[in-house]
């Protein structure tokens, strides 16, 4: 299956980085097609108030912003088709990507916006019970845990906004971190030490989930924990696990073609978006390892769509 237009533009993934490129591709009436993937809108999508995207004093959630996003790009022009990307061709021009049902697309641009993706611990026991008692999302699982006991697990930003947020429905939170240092920043950290519902183990680490497994049902009922230090196992009983570890970019479909760290983050030319190929260009928390913001993923996905625009007229 295949379409005959080359289209100008075309942006894969559908977060703050890829939806602001459509602004930017669509103002400039390049008419981009954007696909939205799997988790249309990103990772905003799975987050309560955003609190720190300038423009909104009084906060906003995510899902709103994403929609209003969405609804700005489309405005303009530009194209949403809610479907994934699993295959580029960047060997020759025009340049084509092909969807899951395997329908190819042909441009003369593309601008990588895949994002990120929670990571998880990586344990058998963990992948077992995922969805049963494991989840990377308070926000779209912490109900279930109403007035009972979750873990959360890691020292960043994530981990304290998921700890926090799981006190609104769980008895108790228990914030589980490797080490005594944490990555959050203090306004995050300090609202956490505040939270009364909220203790502290640190220095301490997941060994096992551990529930039961009967017929069809599977419920998670603790977890064996080791104390770093000490090496010292013990059972911590508990409903929820929630693994709040940082991200994993989404570039898999791009590995050997484009160029990409030892993480797998993509690699942009100094001062560009540009990729290695010339006329694809990466934004977001595909590209960035480093800030990881809404308004970071916005910010190099206009960029992106401005030197998507450059290399358009320099091809003219
Ligand atoms: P992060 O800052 O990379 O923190 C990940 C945490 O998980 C670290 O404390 C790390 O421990 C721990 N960890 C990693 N692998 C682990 C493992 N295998 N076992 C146990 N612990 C492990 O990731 P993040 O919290 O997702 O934040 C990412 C970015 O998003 C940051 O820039 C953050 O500011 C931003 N963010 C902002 C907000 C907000 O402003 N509302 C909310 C969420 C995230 P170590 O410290 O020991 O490495």
């Amino acid at each position: 299956m295949a379409e005959n237009t080359i289209h100008k533009v075309i942006i894969i993934g559908s977060g703050p980085a890829g939806l602001t490129a459509g602004i930017y591709t669509a103002r400039a009436n390049l008419n981009p097609i954007i696909f939205e993937g799997t988790q249309p809108g990103g990772q905003l999508m799975i987050t309560t108030d955003v609190e720190n995207y300038p423009g909104f004093e009084k906060g906003i959630s995510g899902p709103e912003l994403m929609d209003i996003m969405r609804k700005q790009a489309l405005k303009f022009g530009a194209k949403s088709i809610f479907e994934r990307i699993g295959k580029v061709d960047f060997s020759s021009r025009p340049l084509k990507v092909y969807t899951d049902e395997g329908k190819e697309y042909l441009s003369q641009t593309v601008i990588v916006a895949t994002g990120a993706s929670a990571k998880y611990l990586g344990l058998k026991s963990e992948t077992e019970y995922r969805g049963y008692g494991v989840s990377a999302c308070a926000t779209c699982d912490g109900f279930f845990f109403r007035n009972q006991r979750v873990i959360v697990v890691g020292g960043g930003d994530t981990a304290m906004e998921e700890a926090n947020y799981l006190t609104h429905h769980a008895s108790e939170v228990t914030l589980i971190h490797r080490r005594e240092g944490f990555r959050a920043s203090k306004i995050m950290l300090d609202r956490v030490e505040k939270n009364p519902k909220i203790k502290f183990m640190l220095n301490t680490v997941i060994e096992e989930v551990v529930g039961i497994k009967e017929d069809n049902k599977k419920i998670v009922t603790g977890v064996k924990l080791r104390d770093v230090q000490t090496n010292e196992i013990t059972d911590f009983p508990c409903e929820g696990v929630f693994i709040a570890i940082g991200h994993q970019p989404n570039t898999d479909v791009f590995t050997g073609i484009l160029d990409m760290n030892e993480t797998g983050y993509l690699i942009t030319k100094k001062s560009s978006m540009e990729t290695n190929i010339p006329g694809v260009f990466a934004c977001g928390d595909a590209q960035d390892f480093y800030y990881r913001q809404a308004v970071s993923a916005s910010g190099t996905g206009c960029m992106a769509a401005i030197d998507a625009e450059r290399y358009l007229e320099a091809m003219e």
